[in-house]
């Protein structure tokens, strides 16, 4: 997952640097309101931690017991734990803020999850597992403006690329959360970027409306549309980016970002056995086939299974 080509980092090791899990120390916990908890992490392991200089650049923790770090090693583009460790459950973050040596992480406060009752009990000395960063924005050359879509485990990620890219191109950030006490801004001037709120909606509480906000905002081919939610809306919303506005694959990235009722799509997704599962990794394994093609033929095998 993670070249080494792909990485920066400040350290002066940068060009031996090879992907490996880190040990990261929490330095600091706090709140950034009622739904999000900010977590520094630095430490000596941490010196040499890269970045990719992507404002959504994505890590997976490794929640392991105790203090001690107890690391998987890094093989191909995954990671294993050697004979005798406890494998540790991992879960998908972007990091908010990089400074050399120094790391902060944005975490949704939501009821059940280990990442997120981790966070809301996180102090200052406990210990993750983190691996190196990938970058998924890429706003082509042509693209006047963009757009960027999230709820809130994607807020992060686009508050980051505003802060990184508002002086470059005009901003919409069209994102929705849990109420009015759960927005967070762009550490970016005044003016930089035009914010569409809906607060109250959607984020597992109640439906989303954010597919519905987005037809209201005028895009067209020279726009670039980012978005970061949750699964099915997220395939809803590329649906209407690339066959109804047509919009050139280099013009948009949607990503989702969580699952609501993730048990219950877990389950459905175990009933359908391994045929279903060997015709999607085939699908993923071809490389003669358009990645968009392939990506729209897994959406909608999902859908007619009811994932
Ligand atoms: C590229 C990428 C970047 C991400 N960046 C961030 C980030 O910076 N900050 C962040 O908080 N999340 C981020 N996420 C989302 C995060 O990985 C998921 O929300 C993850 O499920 C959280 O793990 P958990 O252990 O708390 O909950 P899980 O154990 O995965 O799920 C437990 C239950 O909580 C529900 N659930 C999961 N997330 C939420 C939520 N946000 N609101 C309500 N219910 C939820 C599930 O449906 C399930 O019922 C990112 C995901 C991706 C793919």
């Amino acid at each position: 997952m993670n070249g080494p080509t792909e990485s920066r980092t400040d350290s002066p090791f940068r060009s031996i640097y090879e992907p490996r899990i880190h040990s990261a120390v929490v330095t600091a916990a706090r709140r950034l309101g009622p739904g999000m908890a900010r977590i520094t992490f630095s430490g000596p392991d941490l010196r040499d931690y890269p970045t990719t200089d992507r404002g959504d650049e994505y890590v997976r923790l490794f929640f392991h017991e105790g203090n001690e770090a107890r690391l998987p090693v890094v093989v191909e583009r995954g990671w294993q734990f050697t004979d005798g460790i406890e494998p540790a459950p991992a879960r998908v973050y972007t990091i908010r803020k990089y400074s050399p040596g120094e790391i902060e992480i944005d975490f949704v406060v939501h009821e059940g999850g280990i990442g997120a009752a981790w966070a809301m009990q996180a102090q200052p000395g406990q210990v993750l597992g983190i691996n190196a960063p990938h970058g998924l924005y890429e706003r082509p050359p042509a693209a006047v403006r963009q757009v960027l879509v999230a709820d809130e485990p994607g807020l992060p990620a686009a508050l980051r690329i505003a802060e990184q890219t508002a002086d470059q191109v005009p901003t919409t950030l069209v994102l929705e959360v849990r109420g009015h006490a759960h927005r967070l801004f762009a550490d970016v001037e005044r003016g930089r970027v035009d914010y569409v709120w809906l607060c109250g909606t959607g984020n597992g509480q109640t439906p989303s409306q954010l597919g519905e906000v987005l037809r209201r905002q005028s895009i067209d081919q020279g726009t670039y549309v980012w978005v970061a939610t949750e699964g099915r809306l997220n395939r809803a919303i590329r649906k209407y980016l690339r066959h109804e506005l047509k919009l050139p694959a280099s013009h948009y990235k949607c990503v989702a970002y969580w699952q609501e009722k993730a048990e219950v799509w877990n389950a459905r997704y175990e009933e359908l056995g391994t045929d279903f599962q060997d015709k999607l990794s085939a699908l993923w394994a071809d490389r003669e086939r358009d990645s968009e093609e392939i990506i729209d033929e897994v959406q909608r095998l999902y859908e007619v299974a009811g994932l």
